[in-house]
Formats: structure tokens, sequence, C-alpha cells
């Protein structure tokens, strides 16, 4: 496989993308990783920061990076999937500021780190604008900021833009508003998820490469090459977590796709902004986003490819020429002036989404099994607090992380299929007429907002 075809960001890091050596056969360790994205790799980096006597395997079925990690829009940002009032239902209102406070703090965690490190990923702390382009998204931008507000949420953390201070950030065509946050960094993801693998190896850490496994259980982690056995063993297989034995019904892997243009030229950037390389969406109901890169291209994507029978993922699945040809239109609504400028790339992966849309770590000491997933589109950020969180259970230590309202969270399993596929894509469908409806009437799609409530998001 070439992996560097499988994104625009693998296509543009500086090494070979040479598979590392698969596991040889049988081994032990303290513990075994299954799975060598972010969630894997902070979870392996904090462990062995930790305790620098720790054997620490990682089995990886192709490259480090080769999931969502290398994939991704590259927000890392304070987002979490479920909501605050989802979560103050749930949990209380304290525990639920304390999530979206650790959040927060997880973006700075994640600059300090690749500071420390020296992983050269174009980081740039420019938060998030958000702009609404019709009457129903200002409504949603309004609704926003005073939820943020009732959860004791200041103007440093949301703040509502008007047309003027929105076009200043972003200048999209028919921008009436929207908000703005500084809790986000724009990130070239697969340089962070490959310089964090070579960062856990130079703290000892063992990363085997092309080595699927075939089964988690107690114990063990099982390959076609051998078996390696720890008394604690990490399930960080996000959207591929279907494939596991047993593991059918535990996340829906929804794909979302994206495209990047050529390198644009300033004058431009001059009529686009995003100087401070903010990242951006709209509050359209189906879900997009994009980035400036740092060398100059737009990055954008959006969900809206379908959901596969039976939870599978295949390579073809990130592929939908429709979807790709509606972002550039998109992108090209967004921003008249980019003419004609071509697409250079085009590519996707699937995410994690759970039943109820709440993402979970955890670790069950009876038998030694631990997992951390489920983030849907919001998973750059927040496994690295997985991974803190991992770190501090595994260890056996109780913490402010370890006290959070996500820990151990049992999420409920998707239905049998086809109920499943008929949900996700009816529901896919749904938001899909809302965004429509809402162009044509310029009047708020109550059906798409009572899907988002039934799903819980
Ligand atoms: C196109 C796209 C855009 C996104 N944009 C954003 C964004 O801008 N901001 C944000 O916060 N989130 C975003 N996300 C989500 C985010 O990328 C993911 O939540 C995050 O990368 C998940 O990391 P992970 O390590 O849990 O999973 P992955 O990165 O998917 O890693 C899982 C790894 O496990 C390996 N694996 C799976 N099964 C096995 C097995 N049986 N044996 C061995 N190895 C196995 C896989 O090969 C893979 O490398 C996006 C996702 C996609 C697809």
């Amino acid at each position: 496989m070439r992996y560097q075809e499988l994104s625009y960001w693998l296509s543009s890091v500086d090494e070979p993308l040479t598979p590392r050596p698969a596991l040889p056969g049988d081994a032990d360790a303290d513990v075994v990783i299954v799975g060598a994205g972010y969630t894997g790799l902070w979870t392996a980096y904090y462990l062995a920061a930790a305790d620098p006597t720790l054997r620490i395997t990682v089995l990886e079925s192709e490259i480090a990076g080769y999931g969502a990690s290398g994939r991704n829009g590259g927000w890392c940002s304070a987002l979490f999937p479920t909501s605050l009032p989802a979560l103050a239902w749930r949990h209380g209102r304290d525990r639920a500021l304390a999530m979206q406070r650790a959040m927060q703090e997880t973006v700075r965690e994640v600059g300090r780190v690749v500071a420390a490190e020296g992983i050269d990923c174009d980081w740039r702390p420019g938060g998030t604008v958000v702009l609404a382009r019709s009457g129903a998204q200002l409504g949603r931008a309004r609704a926003a900021v005073e939820e943020a507000r009732e959860y004791g949420l200041s103007d440093e953390d949301l703040v509502l833009l008007d047309a003027d201070q929105a076009a200043a950030r972003c200048a999209a065509d028919g921008v009436l508003g929207g908000t703005y946050t500084p809790h986000c960094a724009a990130v070239h993801p697969a340089r962070l998820v490959r310089g964090l693998a070579r960062a856990v190896e130079g703290r000892g850490v063992t990363i085997y490469e092309r080595t699927p496994v075939t089964a988690i259980r107690p114990g063990a982690a099982v390959t076609p090459a051998g078996v390696v056995r720890a008394p604690v063993v990490v399930r960080a297989t996000e959207g591929f977590t279907p494939a596991l034995p047993g593991q059918r019904r535990t996340v829906a892997p929804v794909y979302s796709l994206m495209v990047a243009t050529e390198p644009l030229p300033a004058s431009t950037w001059a009529e686009i902004g995003l100087a401070d390389r903010e990242t951006f969406s709209d509050y359209r109901h189906v879900i997009i986003y994009g980035q400036r890169t740092a060398d100059g291209r737009l990055a954008f994507g959006g969900r809206g490819a379908p959901y596969h029978f039976g939870s599978r993922t295949a390579p073809g699945y990130d592929r939908e020429p429709r979807v790709f040809a509606a972002l550039r239109r998109v992108l090209g609504e967004l921003f008249p002036v980019l003419g004609e400028v071509p697409v250079s790339h085009t590519w996707g992966g699937p995410l994690g989404v759970a039943r109820d849309w709440a993402a979970s770590v955890g670790l069950d000491r009876a038998s030694g099994l631990a997992w951390a997933g489920g983030y849907v589109g919001d998973g750059v950020g927040t496994s690295n607090l997985a991974g803190r969180t991992l770190a501090d259970l595994i260890r056996g230590q109780r913490t402010e992380l370890t006290a959070l309202p996500w820990v151990n969270h049992r999420s409920p399993r998707w239905e049998p299929e086809p109920l499943r596929w008929l949900a996700v894509n009816a529901g896919l469908r749904l938001m899909f007429s809302a965004d429509e409806a809402e162009q044509r009437t310029n009047r708020p799609a109550r059906r798409a907002a009572a899907f988002s409530r039934l799903l819980g998001h």
C-alpha cells in the first residue's frame, strides 16, 4: 500500500513512511496497546513518562497514523461530542463543566508536548470561527453563546461576532455573524501522529507495525504472528473497532471526507483572511470544517458519505466522488474568490460514533481490558485527554482526570442490522434535507433538531 495516498497530510510528511518491523512472535509486556493512532500513542506516551520501567508494546495493523489520526481536519479543539446540557443532564452541572475545562486545558497540553518534544506539526493556536450565513444559522450562533453563558463560560471562551467581526476573521460570502473561540489549534495531523510515534519510541516504547490484532482477550492481544501477553490490554482502534470479535456493535464507523486545494496566492488569502490560521466552519446541520494549511492551501471536509451495512470499513469507502464534488461546490459558495482553483487531493477516513454519541475512556480492573474512543469528529484533542486518563487508571492513580464524567461510561450497543443501517443513513439524509430547506426558506428545520436530540448530540 502507498500510505502517502491516504491523505494530503500523509503525502506531505518529511519521511518515507517505511513500516517499522512487525511483531516477530510471542512476547510479554506490562501493557499492550492495540492501534497506533493518537489514542494508542498518547496512552503510551504518558505511561512511559510516568513510569519509564513499564514494558509497553503497541501493535498496529498498518503504520502509525494509518487511521483517522493521519487523515483528519487538523482541529485540535476543546470540542467534546456530548453537549454541555447533555453532560449536565447525565452527570450534573459541576462535572459537565469540569469536563469542558479539562478539554480546554487539553489543547494547551498538546501544544506543550509538541514544543517539548520538538514535533514539527505546524501547530498554530489561532482558535475557531464558526460562521452564520442564514437567519437560522445566526439563531444557532446566538443560542450557542447563550448556552455557554448559562454554564458560566465567558467571552474568553466563546464570543458572538457581528457580520463585520466574523468577516474580519473569515470573509466567506454572505456572512451575517458567527462565534469565535480561542480554544483550538490548527495542526498538520499526520506530522503530529508520526512525531508522537517517534517520541514514544524515544521513551522506550516498542511499536510493531503491519501487525493486525485478530482478538483481544483478558491478558492477551492475539495476532497471526504471535500473542502478546500483558495484564493490561488497551483497545485504541476507534472506527476500525467493529472488525474485532465481539465489538461489532460498539461504535458505528462513519466516514468523513476531505479535499485540499493547490496552494493559494497571497492575493487570495488577503481576501479570505484566516490570518491567524483560525479553523473554520458554519452553523449548518451537516458538519463542515476547514483550515488554512501552513503551506497556504484550504483543507476542507465534511460528512455525507454513506454508512456501510454491518459497520464495515474498507479502503474504497473513503473515495466518494459525489461527496468530493459537493465539498468543492460548498468551498466555492463560501469563497467565490477561489474561482476555478483546482483540488489537488481528495481523501477520507472512518471515525467512531457510540450509540449515545458519548466518547468514553475506561479500564475494567477485573479483566485488565481498557479502551478509549467514540470521539465522533472531535478526537484530536480528546484522545490526548484519553491518553492521560488511561495512564492514571492503569497505574491505579485516583486523580482529577479519573473523576471526569466520561471515565468508565458504558455506551449502549448499536442496534443490530438492518436497523442500524436504516437509522444512520436516514439520519444523514435528514440533516442534508434540513440544510437545503433552511437555505430555501431561511427558517430553522425542526425535524433535524429533533433528530439531533434523539441521538443525544
Ligand atoms: C476526515 C476526518 C476528519 C476529522 N477531523 C477532525 C478534526 O478536525 N478534529 C478532531 O478533533 N477530530 C477529527 N476527526 C476525528 C479524529 O481524527 C479521530 O477521532 C482520531 O484521530 C481518533 O484517533 P484514534 O487513535 O482513536 O483512532 P485512529 O487514528 O483511527 O487509529 C486507530 C488505529 O488502530 C489501528 N487498528 C485498528 N484495528 C486494529 C487491529 N485489529 N489491530 C491493530 N491495529 C488496528 C488502525 O490501523 C489505526 O491506525 C476526523 C476524522 C476524519 C476521518
